[in-house]
């Protein structure tokens, strides 16, 4: 009886694995600082193809393939 139980139990933890669950002290999360400054990524830059403004990419806005800085750089250009 018990045993089938354990081996239910087994199934059942396998499945949720299988789905993308997670065992506490098995799948331990990577510890990550939020304060802790990453020097070892650099935010790529790119020019904005109407003025040449250095925008980072993140804050670049992509249309047809080329960054622009704002919205009226990339209106010119239409
Ligand atoms: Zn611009």
């Amino acid at each position: 009886m018990w045993l089938k139980v354990i081996f239910i139990g087994i199934v059942l933890v396998f499945v949720y694995r299988l789905f993308g669950g997670k065992v506490p002290f098995i799948d331990k999360p990577k510890e990550h600082n939020e304060n802790e400054h990453d020097f070892g990524e650099v935010e790529a830059t790119s020019a904005c193809a109407t003025c040449g403004t250095y925008i980072t990419e993140t804050d670049a806005l992509i249309y047809q393939k080329k960054s622009y800085c704002s919205h009226e750089c990339l209106k010119k250009i239409k």
